[in-house]
């Protein structure tokens, strides 16, 4: 499932083809997703110019010049593809169309953006952009970890009495935006903090030191998405996924990589999701 670094490099990487342009065609093969799509997607759609792509959390949001804000979210197996695009930057040809294209952007440009979800939990929302901060899936959202106001007393606040496991109380989103279980994993086993212990539990300078971590952890994935965004437009021109290098997530079994540590990464269950830490060096 994508994660917020994941997201923003989708964002990244539709950008240069999307703002500014208008969308020439608007094309919606079924009636829904996740969600049945909003009335006279199309409509609204065609014509109209993207002024700008922003991300909130784990959705990209995409302002058009009519004042609706098209939402877009990959759910757990959506892709973006990007082609014909005439500025150079993306050099595929279109494809023959698949089973599951969704939806497709023709762009004024002569891009081509293909939403492509085999498993359909993605989602796609239209709504008038003043309206944004009150839509049912924005509303309750945390701060972004990127954006000023998560701060260390921000998030001791948040953070103070409550007696959920620490791997809970980051994944919750209104704690804190757009986190999910691969780069929590990765947040805790840097600031030494177990996944176990319940927050009220963890000293308030832990805590404060978990704020640089987490911004730490989702920079270098944006990063490692940035690099792929230049790969991929010399490869498939498909968006959204990436390689990147964890620490424990998914190495279960394999040596801790803290230095003069000799555990080895260890999986338990919470909440139905696995997590990955060494049980040496987070307490
Ligand atoms: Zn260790």
């Amino acid at each position: 499932m994508p994660e917020l670094p994941e997201v923003e490099t989708v964002r990244r990487g539709l950008a240069p083809a999307m703002e500014g342009q208008i969308i020439a065609q608007a094309r919606v093969n079924r009636p829904d997703l996740r969600w049945p799509f909003p009335e006279h997607m199309s409509e609204r759609l065609t014509g109209k110019r993207v002024l700008r792509l922003r991300r909130r959390s784990k959705y990209i949001l995409g302002d058009l010049e009519s004042g609706e804000t098209l939402l877009i979210h990959l759910g757990m197996s959506g892709r973006m593809l990007i082609s014909g695009d005439p500025l150079g930057q993306f050099v595929h040809k279109h494809p023959a169309p698949e089973k599951h294209d969704h939806v497709v952007f023709d762009m004024d440009n002569g891009a081509r953006i293909t939403f492509n979800d085999p498993r359909r939990f993605g989602a796609m929302d239209l709504f008038e952009t003043e309206k944004a901060e009150t839509h049912p899936l924005l509303a309750s959202i945390g701060p972004e970890p990127l954006g000023n106001s998560f701060d260390e007393s921000y998030l001791v606040a948040a953070l103070a009495n409550r007696n959920t496991p620490m791997k809970s109380a980051l994944l919750d989103q209104k704690t804190v935006a757009g986190l999910g279980n691969i780069y929590v994993c990765e947040a805790l086993f840097r600031s030494k903090i177990h996944p176990t212990r319940p927050a009220r539990r963890v000293a308030k300078n832990r805590i404060s030191r978990l704020v640089p971590v987490i911004r730490d952890v989702l920079s270098d994935a944006i990063e490692a998405g940035g690099s792929s965004l230049r790969d991929f437009r010399q490869a498939d021109g498909e968006l959204g996924y990436f390689q990147h290098r964890f620490d424990v997530y998914g190495r279960e079994g394999d040596p801790c990589r803290t230095p003069g540590c000799t555990s080895t990464v260890r999986r338990i269950v919470q909440s139905g999701r696995s997590t990955f830490y060494c049980p040496t060096c987070q307490r």
